[in-house]
């Protein structure tokens, strides 16, 4: 561990004083990670859903490369550039065809947050200026800024540390049918009522789309979605779908929306689309939200970041998007999933709660805590990098990884969790 590291920068969710320990990176390439010793490991996370192509990726280097010879960043205010041109061209072709508008940000809470605000305007547009609050589920997770934070799930989530700063949201029961478990009808009811109850001051119902991601990692059942809209347009509130980490074919499909077919008010997109590149997310909306918002009192969309529309990051976007929609993508992802099927002879053990997969996303989730300063340690000296939160041992490999690769990432992390039952514990609680 490096000593200036470790006394001077703080690292994500872990204390200053006592931090978790960190692994010094010299570089990556492909599903590899060199570490600072020469230790060479293969990446289960994709540095958190965005690097679907790998590391270090010859063209998506090249097209960095050729944007920052033009120009890495100009002010959005007053002009435009062909890197977020070619990228909204893109993008409107593989979003929901209702979605016609797109904001640019720099981070998917950004996003969220970009998102929360189009929904308060659109309502106070119409003179419904009570309309303000947010309904959402249990389990979700949707970024760490302010509003962002206040519709994650309250017990996991920051809500007991930041107390009353927060501003109170309506929650109703995570989603419980499994994907691809039989639909049950009773499931809405719950959801039904509070939008009965609440409805007239709630401007939006926001969820993350068949997966959540850093709330649990549940896949729950598309028809979830079908109802809620119907409800959603019943009540009046829009529906607002956090694509941040479903996006760019993480679930088998582009984005997750399509194993509904439903189509949401206002969508997030973040992580994947620069492939991992640089931090860049957009919130899309449709020609009727944009549209009610321009007539209201303001005239105008409240939110500028001063990195609006960055073209280094659009460019590279634009290349990432394109590389993965000009090849065959489904069937890789297919090929993934076949093979993180393996995980699922986990299920026998006593201490193994469920293991699911869907797309290229294999979850183990255990019935206690892991150690994850333990854990984490363990992967690193068999060569795989996986880092587990909570009772979640979980892998989402880039799309590059090759058969070989995954088998080799998915035996050592069997090997893991089977090493627990054998009474080595990692430290659990
Ligand atoms: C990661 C994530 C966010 C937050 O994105 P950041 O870029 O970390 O701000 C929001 N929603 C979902 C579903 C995410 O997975």
């Amino acid at each position: 561990m490096d000593q200036f590291d470790l006394e001077h920068i703080w690292h994500p969710y872990t204390s200053m004083m006592n931090p978790l320990p960190t692994f010094k990176v010299k570089r990556a390439y492909g599903v590899t990670i060199e570490l600072d010793d020469g230790c060479q490991l293969i990446d289960g996370m994709s540095s958190w859903w965005c690097t679907i192509h790998g590391y270090n990726h010859p063209e998506l280097n090249r097209a960095a490369k050729d944007q920052l010879d033009q120009m890495s960043h100009i002010m959005f205010g007053g002009f435009t550039h062909d890197p977020a041109i070619n990228l909204g061209k893109i993008l409107l072709k593989i979003t929901p065809p209702s979605l016609d508008k797109i904001f640019y940000s720099d981070s998917g809470s950004v996003s969220v947050e970009v998102a929360l605000k189009m929904a308060v305007q659109y309502w106070t547009a119409q003179g419904l200026s009570q309309k303000t609050n947010f309904i959402t589920t249990r389990s979700g997770y949707h970024g760490d800024t302010w509003n962002a934070m206040s519709v994650c799930d309250p017990v996991t989530g920051m809500h007991q540390i930041f107390g009353s700063s927060l501003a109170k949201r309506i929650f109703v029961p995570a989603p419980q049918t499994p994907f691809d478990a039989d639909w049950n009808p009773e499931e809405m009811h719950v959801v039904e009522q509070m939008l009965e109850a609440h409805h007239q001051e709630l401007a939006a119902f926001i969820i993350e789309p068949i997966v959540q991601g850093a709330g649990g990692m549940r896949f729950y059942h598309p028809e979830y979605l079908r109802q809620l809209k119907q409800l959603c347009d019943k009540y009046h509130l829009l529906l607002i779908f956090d694509e941040i980490a479903t996006g760019f074919g993480r679930t088998g499909k582009l984005f997750a929306w399509e194993h509904a077919q439903v189509e949401p008010d206002i969508m997030c997109i973040g992580k994947g689309l620069t492939g991992g590149y640089m931090s860049l997310a957009a919130t899309l909306t449709s020609k009727h939200v944009a549209e009610i918002i321009s007539q209201g009192e303001a005239g105008v969309f409240m939110h500028g970041p001063t990195f609006m529309g960055n073209p280094l990051a659009c460019a590279v976007a634009y290349k990432s998007t394109q590389l993965l929609i000009e090849q065959d993508w489904q069937s890789n992802i297919r090929r993934i999933e076949t093979q993180l099927q393996q995980l699922h002879s986990l299920a026998e053990l006593d201490h193994v709660a469920n293991v699911r997969t869907l797309g290229a996303i294999g979850v183990v989730e255990l019935k206690y805590n892991v150690n994850m300063r333990e854990l984490q340690q363990r992967f690193v000296e068999l060569g795989i990098w996986i880092r587990p939160f909570g009772k979640l041992v979980y892998i989402m490999p880039p799309y590059v990884i090759t058969t070989h690769e995954l088998e080799q990432l998915l035996q050592n992390m069997i090997k893991v969790v089977r090493e627990m039952e054998q009474g080595v514990h990692y430290g659990v609680a």
